[in-house]
């Protein structure tokens, strides 16, 4: 995986520009200056790596816009040693960001099986470590660790998945896109045992949260 001053250079105003759209926090941007883009983006679209948009990647997807996670990773409100669920791995670029927050612990949920496998791969070869890359569906989870610190979505779904409520940890924050063809971003922040602070954070545009047919 190679980095190149072109790419360093190309990341350095793409900070500049997540600035000046208002994203504040100091580890978020740092994040976003460390992580090669270019990496996680389909071959033969490399050159955009560094475009504030998205782009498509294999099974139909796509690669998040910068904007849009670091947007969503500022509202995580990340501190150390907090344990983090991300539903929809894609290409991997979010978890990338996730795990580029200093002492922060990543699980990463996908249920397609081309891009879980492929990314999985990407993974190692990049020698980046998650705690575990899981197969699986979003909708459920991943009780086996709950509780988290935080969990993030990045696909749109049409309502909050109740287990998503139920694996929070106390002051845990959950960030979601919510609703069908547009999306309001939403963060829930857990205050006690069935009890949630909601608040919205503008429209933004993500491909679907799709269900499991069993
Ligand atoms: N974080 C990714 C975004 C990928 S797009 C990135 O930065 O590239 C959203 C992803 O969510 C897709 O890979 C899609 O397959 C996955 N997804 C959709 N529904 C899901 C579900 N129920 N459980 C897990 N992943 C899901």
């Amino acid at each position: 995986m190679i980095d190149s001053t072109k790419y360093q250079g190309q990341r350095r105003r793409l900070v500049k520009l997540l600035k000046e759209k208002g994203i504040q926090d100091k580890g978020v941007l740092d994040a976003m200056g460390r992580v090669p883009r270019h990496c996680f983006m389909d071959p033969g679209l490399e050159g955009y790596s560094y475009v504030d948009k998205a782009y498509p990647i294999a099974a139909n997807q796509t690669i998040s816009q910068p904007y849009t996670v670091a947007f969503q990773t500022q509202l995580m409100e990340l501190k150390k040693g907090d344990c983090v669920l991300e539903i929809g791995t894609g290409s991997g670029y979010q978890t990338a960001v996730l795990l580029a927050i200093e002492g922060v612990k990543v699980y990463t949920i996908e249920r397609q099986l081309e891009l879980f496998k492929k990314t999985a791969m990407l993974f190692k070869k990049m020698r980046l470590n998650p705690k575990k890359v899981i197969f699986g569906d979003g909708y459920k989870g991943f009780p086996e660790k709950a509780p988290f610190d935080a969990i993030i979505v990045t696909a749109g779904a049409p309502k909050v998945p109740i287990p998503l409520m139920e694996q929070l940890a106390i002051g845990g924050r959950l960030v979601i896109p919510l609703g069908e063809e547009k999306q309001i971003m939403t963060r829930y922040v857990k205050t006690a045992q069935k009890a949630f602070d909601r608040q919205s954070f503008g429209t933004f545009k993500f491909v679907p949260l799709l269900k499991d047919k069993n």
